[in-house]
This record gives C-alpha cells, structure tokens and sequence, in this order.
C-alpha cells in the first residue's frame, strides 16, 4: 500500500481540491509552482503504462474540471506523470502533476546528450 492509497482511506490528511467516487485531487505536499495538484484514480493503479483506456477517459474528465476549478484553464498548466524508475516516479500509485499559476520554464531533465538519439 503506497501513501497515497492511506490518503484516500483517510489514515493520512491531504488537502483535498475535488474527489468523486472514483479520483481524488489535493494539493502537493512540496509544491513546485504557485498551483500544484496531485490528481489520482482511487483504484490502485501502478503509473500511466497500466491504466486503461476506459479509466483514462474518465481521468481525462476529471483532470479537466479540476484545471477549470483552479482557474488554470484559460492562463495554461502543465500536466506531468512521471513513470517508473527513470522517469523519477517516487509513489508507485499513478499520479498527475498539475502545476500552474505562474509561466513555467521548460529546464533541460538530463545531463546525458539529449542528441543521440536524433
Ligand atoms: P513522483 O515523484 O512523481 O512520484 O511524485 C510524488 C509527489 O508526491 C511529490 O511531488 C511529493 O511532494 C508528493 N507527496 C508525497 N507525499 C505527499 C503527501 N502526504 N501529501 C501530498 N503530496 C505528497
């Protein structure tokens, strides 16, 4: 069980932006922008590599309505999943990152040349 499954039983506090039966927003705990929400599926799904199609559907749904509710819509947000080892992923629960509120800058993510493969 990942923390994030003991936030949506309730053995751990989040501060909560939306939820309905079946995803749940909240603020992140170590933000990185002026606005940065978590936003995850109540079902315990590992990243984004094994969510279904269905269940992203309708995460897609709710990713939007809470970008709306923080008035991020019409300003922009970026939305970010990291996935597995590499792609920095910390809690084994998938997770968007929605970050907003201010113009993000776009920094360089790895030091190895980024040419290579071009
Ligand atoms: P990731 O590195 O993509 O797995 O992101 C995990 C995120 O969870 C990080 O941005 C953490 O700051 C955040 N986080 C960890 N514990 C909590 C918590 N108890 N409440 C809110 N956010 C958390």
């Amino acid at each position: 069980m990942t923390i994030f499954s003991k936030i949506i039983n309730g053995e751990i506090p989040s501060n909560k932006v939306l939820e309905n039966e079946n995803f749940l927003a909240f603020h992140d705990i170590n933000p990185k922008a002026p606005i940065h929400i978590l936003i995850i599926p109540k079902k315990e799904v590992e990243n984004f590599q094994s969510i279904t199609p269905e269940l992203m559907g309708e995460m897609t749904l709710f990713i939007q309505e809470v970008a709306k509710l923080m008035g991020l819509d019409k300003s922009g947000y970026r939305l970010i999943t990291n996935n597995g080892k590499n792609g920095g992923q910390e809690v084994f629960h998938l997770h968007f990152h929605l970050l907003g509120g201010a113009k993000l800058s776009w920094p360089h993510l790895a030091d190895t040349d980024t040419n290579k493969f071009f």
